[in-house]
């Protein structure tokens, strides 16, 4: 979970690597960072915080350089430190270096452990020092280390780097063969950009070009472009869970629409639950928000804003500690108990995962005595932690993970819970991709415990695999309250 971003020759690469992390910041709140390059010399501007925070007393015209790479950062590997904030800067045999990586690798601590045998000294504790550190022990010119570092690596690397050798200055963006992170190219009236989402682009006046191919590299130096695969090929798997939850709904990502992709899977969700006998459509603000529209359009049960949701609380989930993301809930959401009470709502969410902020929505519905509530979630299950860069990290906080459906309604304290099927997930990210021609395959391993590389051992499963229960016995208002 990082956004990144890649500009080169723009006069004002520093300013516009800048707009880019901040129309990304939905992708990384702990830190954020800057690299540009200017006359054969690389500088670094890194911070712990939001990126209005980190380049607050930055004056950014005073970082020239026609070719910048950024990052926003949440720690999914590595504690989230400031000596782990990106761009990571190094000085080598082959010249400086800046990198920005959006991914988790797989197999980061076999072959640290290989590279500290072999003598190397890491500064921090998260992934990416480990392409740094390959690339120093590789032969070759700078692109050639790249090359063969990343060759090494397994797992999820959307990475942009930014290199000065012998005078010369590069950008090189890359996707690891199976694409699992977005990486797009983008052109300004003048200059590339490379970014995670489409949503950067905007901001910065650039256009569209394309997304870059699951393994495919792209060289930028000044105005060229330069496109190769250095990798063998591998079956494409999409991370489907930046569609469910961590795009912003403007962006376009894996060739369909954020947004609609949403409102698709709320559509389906309606036709999985058809005949549901509630009163109106619920969403959670703001993740819930597309899938309560395609409810409700599909449904015809009215839509109606039972929460408002504080704006000045950031992003809960994405709060590194369990104790933090508790508190920012109540902040963050209030029922508005004039549309609610004595209603029979569907409240829907994009997923649930640990379940414990679903559980405090539904306490606090109950205190304002809303009827029923039957909980729908526009994604299926999580069964399973990813290793690819998203935060679902151990299989024992994962509430699908650990208990039947009826218990998780039960712990919920929801009359009855429906989850989005994984043919209607993918079939509603299908339709919103249109009619491409060849969309990706899509990673579901959160879905399914299916991993398309080699993941560390997994605890055996419980009990799980329906996708919808209804309980008799669900608590009355007093019982939650
Ligand atoms: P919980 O009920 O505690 O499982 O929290 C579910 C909420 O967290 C939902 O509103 C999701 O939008 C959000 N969420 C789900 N997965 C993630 C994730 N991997 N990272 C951040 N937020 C997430």
């Amino acid at each position: 979970m990082c956004g990144i971003v890649g500009i080169s020759d723009h006069r004002d690469a520093a300013r516009l690597s800048h707009l880019a992390l901040f129309s990304m910041q939905h992708r990384g709140q702990e830190s954020a960072g800057i690299a540009v390059a200017d006359a054969g010399i690389i500088r670094a501007h890194r911070g712990m915080g939001l990126v209005n925070e980190v380049f607050a007393g930055v004056n950014l015209e005073d970082f020239r350089g026609r070719a910048a790479v950024g990052h926003v950062r949440y720690s999914t590997a590595g504690g989230s430190r400031i000596e782990n904030a990106q761009p990571l800067l190094v000085q080598s045999v082959r010249g400086q270096v800046a990198l920005a990586h959006n991914g988790n690798l797989t197999n980061a601590m076999a072959l640290r452990r290989g590279l500290e045998e072999r003598g190397a000294i890491f500064h921090g504790t998260s992934d990416t020092e480990v392409i740094l550190h390959l690339m120093s022990h590789a032969q070759g010119l700078p692109l050639d280390a790249l090359c063969h570092a990343l060759r090494q690596c397994q797992g999820a690397f959307s990475v942009v780097v930014l290199m000065v050798h012998d005078g010369r200055e590069r950008l090189v963006a890359v996707r690891d063969p199976w694409g699992f992170r977005p990486l797009i190219m983008g052109r300004l009236p003048r200059g590339v950009v490379f970014a995670s989402e489409t949503c950067a682009l905007e901001l910065m006046g650039a256009r569209f070009v394309r997304e870059l191919e699951p393994g495919e590299m792209v060289v930028a130096e000044g105005a060229e472009v330069h496109s190769s695969r250095p990798f063998p090929a591998a079956r494409s798997a999409a991370c489907v869970f930046e569609q469910v939850y961590f795009a912003r709904p403007d962006s376009q990502v894996f060739g369909a629409n954020v947004y609609q992709a949403r409102v698709e899977m709320g559509r389906q969700l309606a036709r999985e639950m058809l005949g549901a006998a509630v009163d109106m459509v619920v969403p959670v603000p703001d993740s819930g928000m597309p899938a309560a529209l395609g409810f409700s359009q599909e449904s015809g049960v009215p839509f109606q804003m039972g929460f408002i949701r504080n704006h000045y609380v950031g992003r809960t989930f994405i709060q590194p500690s369990q104790a933090k993301r508790e508190q920012s809930v109540r902040m963050k959401l209030h029922p508005v108990r004039e549309v609610l009470e004595g209603k029979r709502i569907v409240l829907i969410d994009d997923s649930i995962v640990r379940g414990t902020t679903s559980r405090k929505i539904v306490r606090m519905l109950r205190k304002v005595r809303v009827k029923e509530v039957h909980m729908a979630v526009s994604s299926p299950a999580i069964v399973a932690p990813c290793f690819y860069g998203i935060d679902t990290p151990a299989e024992d906080q994962l509430i699908a993970a650990r208990m039947p459906l009826a218990d998780i309604a039960r712990y919920l304290g929801v009359d009855s819970l429906h989850y989005l099927s994984l043919d209607g997930l993918l079939k509603s990210v299908r339709t919103a991709a249109g009619k491409k021609p060849q969309p990706p395959s899509h990673c579901t391993a959160c879905f399914t415990r299916e991993y398309p590389t080699d993941v560390p051992q997994l605890l055996p499963l419980g009990r799980v695999g329906r996708s919808s229960v209804l309980l008799p016995d669900a608590p009355t208002a007093a019982e939650a309250t």
